[in-house]
């Protein structure tokens, strides 16, 4: 993600859609919701926006298709629900949860996770819906020029939500279409518990963007709350800990970053791009989005 890229005008539309995104979350809390309410009201909107890589918008794979993954965790019971490689569900994050409060698996994928939504009585879509020209372009340039999924605009975008609410409780979601060209069923970190999505209330609540073969390869999410829940003082040392554990990323060859939220309401982000879409807001009156690193 470079400015030089993004026109003024471009950056304003992020910002307010990235603003009611966090307004809806907010207000759910307001009203004394609960953090995977908070969670959900946030990531639906961005599914629906085809700015984003997530639901409509999301990024086409290497035959034309519109495949998307999405987790949702539950820090107070980390109870979790994931779904990955769906082509109907308007709002992934939302099957996701119903796999949670299912209870009985937490992951479901493809043609299996599409039936299980037959019962759960979610808004479904055509393929129009989600496929976008951006994206399209952005898969035949991809072919054309033979380039790699993260050497084509837009690549990032994914989205996800990491929030504590007035109980003390935790919870993350994210939702994706993955990569652009990504083929053979290939799964990413977003709905990977403990890779792209990981919450627990005695450390954090974490969502993850970027590269996902990387981030699953270091567990990203519950690396870092595996680190803060050891930690002797994790208020002092929560950014250090998502900085070093994004440096590891780093370090293998993996670009992306992350947003978490902890058990005192500290909000957080980490990434070693130029930008990533964020925002955050809290009952004290931080309110603020941003895009690029400054
Ligand atoms: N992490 C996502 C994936 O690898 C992609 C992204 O965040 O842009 O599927």
């Amino acid at each position: 993600m470079q400015r030089e890229r993004m026109t003024p005008d471009q950056q304003a539309e992020y910002q307010a859609a990235l603003q009611s995104a966090l307004d809806a979350g907010a207000q759910v809390l307001k009203e004394g919701g609960s953090a995977l309410d908070a969670v959900k009201a946030a990531i639906t909107p961005m599914e629906d926006d085809p700015r984003f890589n997530a639901g409509r918008g999301s990024v086409f794979t290497w035959e034309g298709a519109n495949e998307m993954d999405a987790a949702l965790m539950d820090g107070a019971t980390r109870k979790a629900g994931a779904v990955t490689g769906v082509r109907t569900i308007r709002h992934p994050i939302l099957l996701a949860d119903a796999v949670m409060q299912d209870g009985r698996h937490v992951f479901l994928s493809g043609l299996g996770a599409e039936e299980f939504a037959n019962g759960a009585g979610l808004d479904r879509a055509g393929p129009d819906w989600f496929a976008t020209p951006r994206r399209k372009d952005a898969l035949e340039r991809l072919k054309a020029e033979q380039l790699s999924a993260l050497d084509v605009d837009y690549k990032y975008g994914t989205v996800g939500a990491v929030v504590r609410d007035s109980h003390g409780n935790l919870a993350a979601g994210t939702s994706t279409g993955g990569l652009t060209g990504k083929r053979w069923g290939r799964i990413g970190d977003a709905p990977i518990i403990g890779a792209g999505t990981y919450a627990d209330n005695r450390s954090c609540a974490v969502s993850a963007t970027g590269a996902g073969e990387y981030f699953i390869r270091v567990g990203v999410a519950q690396e870092i709350c595996t680190r803060l829940r050891l930690s002797e003082d994790p208020v002092s040392n929560a950014q250090t800990i998502a900085d070093d554990v994004m440096a590891e990323v780093k370090g293998l060859g993996g670009t992306g970053g992350v947003i978490l939220v902890t058990p005192t309401g500290q909000t957080i982000y980490s990434f070693n791009t130029q930008g990533m879409y964020r925002g955050r807001a809290n009952s004290d009156g931080l309110n603020e989005v941003a895009i690029f690193k400054d």
